[in-house]
Parts: C-alpha cells; sequence; structure tokens
C-alpha cells in the first residue's frame, strides 16, 4: 500500500459541563482507496487550541514523514513520528497518537479485520468505565454532584469517580450521600486527588474517607522530590491501591522499584499511540502492575483505538477512564462507541468500526490551528 494524502480537521465539542475541548480529526489516503481515520485528542491543554501548532506546517511535516509509504511500516513510521518535529513541539504526543491510530484504521481496513485483530484477538468485548465527577471546592457542589449521578445511574452508569481534596468536607458528604442512596450498587472507582496533597493531609484526609469503599487511589501526593516515598507511604499507611498516569518507561521503572504503585493508568494519548502503550501493558505484565485505560477525554475514534488496544490485552484488570463519548455533547462518528450497564463495548466492524460523518465534521469545525 502506499499513503499518498493526509488530511487534519480541527473541530471543538462541548462537554456536560459546558467547556469546550478542541480536537484534530485526521484521515489518511492511500493509493488503494482505503482511508484511515484517527484524533488528536483533548488539545486543550498546556494552554488549549491557541498552542496548537499551525495545522498547513503540520501536515507538511507529517507529510514529508507519511508520503508514499506503506502504513503496515508502523514499527518505522511511528519511530520517525516520536522525532520532534521544527517548530511544531507543542501537543507532540496528541499528534503522533492521532497519526498512529490512522495508521492501524488504514491497515485493519485493508486486511477487512477489526483493529483488535492485528493486536493479538480480543479477549473481551467490554471493559468496565468509570463517569467523572469533578473536584467541589465547596460542600454547596455536593447536591449538584449527587444529581449528576442519579442522571447517571438512570442510564444504567454503576461506576464514578471523584476528583477530589478540593474540599474534604464536600468529599465526604458527597461519598458518604451515595453509600446512602445507593449502598454498594454504586462503584466508586478511584479517587483522584489531581497531585494536590502532602503526604501527611493526604493519608489523615484518606483515612477518613475509605470507609466509603473507594475502589483505589491516584495522583494524591504532589510533585516533590521525595514524591516516589510519598506514593509509597500513602498506600502502605492507608492499606488503598494506588494507581498513576505513566508517561513513559523510565517513569513506569520507576514507579516499580520504588513500589510507589499497584496500577498503572495506561492512555494512549499520555505515551503518544499505540506502540508505546503496548509495550506498558507488558511492562505491568513483567513487572506483576495491574492496568486500567486511562484518558484524556477522547472522542469515538480515540476512544475506539483505546478500547481495540485494551480488548486484546490479557493483563486488562482495573475499570477504567475512557468515557469521552459520554461526556461530548457532539461527536463526528456515524455511530458512537457505545455503553451498556457501566461498560464501554468494543466496537465491532473493520478497522477502528468508527465511520466518519461528513455532516458532524463540519457543523463542529474549529478555525483553530
Ligand atoms: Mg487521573
Ligand atoms: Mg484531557
Amino acid at each position: 500500500m502506499e499513503i499518498t494524502d493526509l488530511q487534519l480537521y480541527p473541530i471543538e465539542t462541548r462537554r456536560e459541563s459546558g467547556s469546550i475541548t478542541p480536537h484534530v480529526i485526521v484521515t489518511l489516503e492511500t493509493k488503494e482507496g482505503v482511508t484511515g481515520v484517527g484524533e488528536m485528542s483533548d488539545l486543550g491543554h498546556g494552554g488549549g487550541a491557541a498552542t496548537v501548532p499551525s495545522l498547513q506546517a503540520l501536515r507538511e511535516s507529517l507529510m514529508g514523514i507519511l508520503r508514499g509509504r506503506d502504513p503496515h511500516e508502523t514499527t518505522a513510521l511511528v519511530a520517525r513520528l516520536e522525532e520532534r518535529f521544527p517548530g511544531l513541539e507543542s501537543h507532540h504526543s496528541e499528534i503522533r497518537c492521532g497519526i498512529e491510530i490512522a495508521l492501524w484504521d488504514t491497515i485493519a481496513k485493508a486486511a477487512n479485520v477489526p483493529l483488535h485483530d492485528l493486536l493479538g484477538g480480543k479477549v473481551r468485548d467490554r471493559y468496565r468505565v468509570c463517569y467523572p465527577v469533578f473536584r467541589m471546592s465547596s460542600v454547596d457542589a455536593v447536591k449538584d454532584n449527587l444529581r449528576r449521578v442519579r442522571d447517571r445511574m438512570a442510564q444504567g452508569q454503576d461506576c464514578f469517580r471523584l476528583y477530589w481534596a478540593g474540599n474534604i468536607e464536600a468529599d465526604e458528604r458527597f461519598l458518604a450521600g451515595v453509600r446512602e442512596e445507593w449502598g454498594d450498587s454504586v462503584e466508586i472507582k478511584s479517587l483522584d486527588g489531581g497531585k494536590s496533597l502532602p503526604r501527611d493531609e493526604a493519608i489523615s484526609a484518606l483515612r477518613r474517607l475509605m470507609k466509603y469503599n473507594p475502589t483505589h487511589i491516584e495522583s494524591t501526593c504532589g510533585l516533590n522530590e521525595n514524591y516516589l516515598e510519598d506514593m509509597r507511604a500513602v498506600r502502605e499507611e492507608t492499606g488503598l491501591l494506588l494507581s498513576e498516569h505513566i508517561r513513559g518507561f523510565d517513569e513506569a521503572l520507576r514507579f516499580v522499584e520504588a513500589r510507589a504503585i499497584d496500577i498503572f493508568n495506561i492512555s494512549l494519548v499520555s505515551l503518544g499511540g499505540i506502540t508505546q502503550a503496548r509495550k506498558v501493558y507488558a511492562l505491568a505484565e513483567m513487572t506483576g502492575m495491574k492496568t486500567l485505560i486511562g484518558t484524556t477525554q477522547e472522542l469515538s475514534i480515540g476512544t475506539a483505538a483505546q478500547l481495540h488496544l485494551g480488548a486484546a490485552m490479557p493483563n486488562l484488570d482495573v475499570p477504567g477512564d475512557t468515557t469521552g463519548p459520554l461526556l461530548y455533547q457532539q461527536d463526528v462518528v456515524k455511530k458512537r462507541v457505545q455503553y451498556e450497564k457501566g461498560s464501554a463495548v468494543v466496537p465491532e466492524g473493520v478497522g477502528l468500526g468508527m465511520e466518519l460523518d461528513n455532516d458532524a465534521l463540519q457543523a463542529n469545525a474549529a478555525t483553530f490551528g
């Protein structure tokens, strides 16, 4: 096969919270007539859409790597994509992830198989995921967040994570309210601290909250020079399982060696694509770490890529976070990733199983980049 062209479409979608999130949708064209799709998801971090490079310059840089190449050469092409493009350094991880997703979609479509068939074949059809409940700065926010849980429970979503530590009193009232109304029929998949708390404060707050039975805790302590020791102290003092976002192999190994965590939070965007994320699953298997699928808040294309990889991994053992298609009011595919009873369903069909909706692409078009 031969790559002939690449298009980048800037779009914006609105979250349930009302905030607007920029993404870039990728299409990769081939001489054989197969078109792959990808997604540079949630470019709202690190300065937002204003920091997205010129998409025209980016497309030229990327075409310098991809033009004339066979999309099956994922190893070689991913290695090239890992090099930083001059002047195009921001959002590098999202960019290479978006291109790699399109490469895999292209070759799976050409082979007429679902993507997970190329990644080892699926060992699961669905994956349990949680809906995010965002941080509360005062007890006034508790009522609204309990209502949010009630609305989602009515749709069968029974697994949540709480971004905590904005106001511990509010956290406790929320968790007590959840247990009072739904008992153990709700899973609190994690308390995510956003790396905000000093160690001793974290330990005493978690001792107060652990009776509400969170499945694990994530990103609890601030990133100071002792953060590995702090993380180990939190898990040892509380007996709770601790997860952390994995951004690279060195860091993952440091976490393992320091016995700082129990669970790797594995997200395609954080790691820059499928090839790297797959290695982190293998590292987890070798080192006895558990794994979960994390998120930056992808649309359906990015979510589908996470689910195809996760479906083929033997050691995906903890509920995860990949609920972007529930969170966003708009998407750009004809049929979004589906959720049933608190689980994301691994998409059917060839490639990612996602068909681009050109009307939706136009309706959500943005002008950044
Ligand atoms: Mg997190
Ligand atoms: Mg994000």
